[in-house]
C-alpha cells in the first residue's frame, strides 16, 4: 500500500508559497490509518518505552492509537492554558518568533523511557521543543517517530543523537 497516495498536497496554506501535507485522507483510511500505526509500532517494539509524548493537535491522533496499540501510556503536550492541573513548559524557536509548549508537571518520572511522536517532520521546531520538555524531566527519549518526514527540510539532522524514524519520506 503507498501512504503517499493518501497524503493531499495543498499548494499556499496555510499561507502563500507554502505545500501542505494533509493527512485527512489517510487517517480516513481504515487500512492506511492503521498500517502508519502498525508501522511505527513495529519500527519501536524494542524501544522499551513506557510512555509516548506528543504534541496538539495532530501528534495526539498518532501518538494515542499508538500508545494503545503498544499498551503503554499516552502524555499530552499542549499550548498555554489548556492543561487543567499545574504545568512545565519550554519556549522554542521557530523560524518567525517562538511558540511554548506544556506538560503536567507529574506526567512523567526521572528516568522513564519515552516515545515521542508527531505526524510530520518539517523544519524540526516543535519535536525539538517537545525533546527539551521532555529532557527537563530527566526523562530518556528511547526514539522520535513521525509518520511523515519532509526529508528536502533536513530537519532530522538535529536528532542525529537519537533512535528517529518516519514511515513515509518526501522529497
Ligand atoms: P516543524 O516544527 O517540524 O517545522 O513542523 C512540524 C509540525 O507542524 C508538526 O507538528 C505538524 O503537525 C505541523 N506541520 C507543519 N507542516 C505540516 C504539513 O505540511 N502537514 C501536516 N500535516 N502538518 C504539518
Amino acid at each position: 500500500m503507498d501512504l503517499r497516495k493518501l497524503i493531499r498536497d495543498i499548494p499556499d496554506y496555510p499561507k502563500q508559497g507554502i505545500l501542505f501535507f494533509d493527512i485527512t485522507p489517510l487517517l480516513g483510511d481504515p487500512e492506511g490509518f492503521r498500517r502508519a500505526v502498525d508501522a511505527l509500532a513495529e519500527r519501536f517494539a524494542a524501544s522499551g518505552a513506557t510512555k509516548i509524548v506528543a504534541a496538539e493537535a495532530r501528534g495526539f491522533i498518532f501518538g494515542a492509537a499508538l500508545a494503545y496499540k503498544m499498551g503503554i501510556g499516552f502524555v499530552p503536550v499542549r499550548k498555554p492554558g489548556k492543561l487543567p492541573y499545574k504545568t512545565r513548559s519550554v519556549s522554542y524557536d521557530l523560524e518567525y518568533g517562538s511558540d511554548t509548549l506544556c506538560m503536567h508537571e507529574d506526567a512523567l518520572l526521572r528516568g522513564e523511557k519515552v516515545l515521542v511522536i508527531d505526524d510530520l517532520l518539517a523544519t524540526g521546531g516543535t519535536l525539538s521543543g517537545v525533546v527539551k520538555l521532555v529532557e527537563e524531566f530527566g526523562a530518556a527519549i528511547v526514539g522520535i517517530g513521525v509518520v511523515i518526514e519532509l526529508t528536502f527540510l533536513n530537519g532530522k539532522q538535529q536528532f542525529s543523537t537519537y533512535d528517529c524514524e518516519s514511515i513515509l519520506q518526501i522529497a
